[in-house]
This record gives structure tokens, sequence and C-alpha cells, in this order.
């Protein structure tokens, strides 16, 4: 899954154009070996909603951002992914103004609080330590790129949990 990040805008927007994708590609990042119920250990979940899960089991519903940087967040993730991948693609970094203009949003203090979560989650080449509001797993949303230098590095970002 790791390695499965889109390299161009283009294939991102092929990819992950439905929240049922950008939810799905949360889902497989989380639960590589398929989804387990965090209370019970069950493992035959069934989508409540796009993406949220119930265990079939103990009944616990849990969503698929919960714990994660998207959590209660007003905005999309097919949004999020678009913002993530403007954050990371840009080499000189992304300011909030620039991220609001190409994301059309009407608010300069939202695209404010998307980067700022976004910075903080992030681990970029060459920065070697998460802040200290990154704790627990974390989970690296992008391609595995050993030994690649230049901008394909670029492209790599970390979506904490925070669980
Ligand atoms: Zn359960």
């Amino acid at each position: 899954m790791r390695g499965d990040y889109p390299r161009t805008l283009i294939e991102l927007e092929h990819r992950f154009g439905s929240e049922e994708a950008c939810a799905e590609y949360l889902t497989a990042l989380r639960w590589p070996d398929g989804w387990k119920c965090p209370r019970c250990a069950g493992s035959q979940p069934w989508a409540v909603r796009r993406n949220r899960w119930r265990c079939d089991q103990c009944r616990y519903e849990m969503s698929v951002t919960a714990g994660t940087i998207f959590q209660d967040s007003h905005v999309a993730l097919t949004i999020w992914f678009r913002a993530m991948w403007q954050v990371t693609s840009q080499k000189n970094g992304m300011s909030a103004l620039g991220l609001q203009r190409v994301l059309g949003f009407g608010s300069y203090k939202t695209a404010w609080a998307m980067l700022h979560k976004l910075r903080r989650a992030m681990v970029r080449p060459g920065r070697e330590q998460l802040s200290g509001s990154v704790e627990a797993d974390e989970t690296y949303l992008g391609g595995l790129e050993e030994g690649v230098r230049g901008r394909q590095t670029e492209s790599k970002a970390l979506v904490a949990y925070a669980s």
C-alpha cells in the first residue's frame, strides 16, 4: 500500500476522486492486515457510512478518520488529499494563501488550519524528528522512496494517529 501512492496530480485525481476512495485508502493504511475491532478484536466490519465501520460482534462503531488529523474535520477527504498533494509537492513549501487559492476555499482560516495540521503531521526528508505533537502510530502516506533524491521524495507525507 505504501508504494501505491499517486506520482502525479493526474493520478491523484483519478485515484482519489471520491470520499469512498479516500476512505478506502485510509482504511488500508490503518489496517494493512484487515480491519480489527479495537474493542473486541472482531474482524467482521460493515460499513455504516462511507467512512464509518461497525463491528459485527460488539457493535462498536468507529470512523476511519478517528484519531487522525482528519478527525472531526468538516473538510472532505478528497479536499484533504488534494491539500496534502499540494503541500508535499511544493519544493518551497505552501502558504495558507496559496492553499486557499489552489483549492478554491472561500475561507483563509480553513486553509490555514489545514496547513497547520498537515505541517505538524508531516515528515520531510532531512527532518529527523517528529514534532512533539505527533505521537504513537505513524503511517506514511506516500510511496517508499528509499534512495530517491529530489522532487519525488517531496511526495511523502505522514498521517499521524493520536490513538
Ligand atoms: Zn468489536
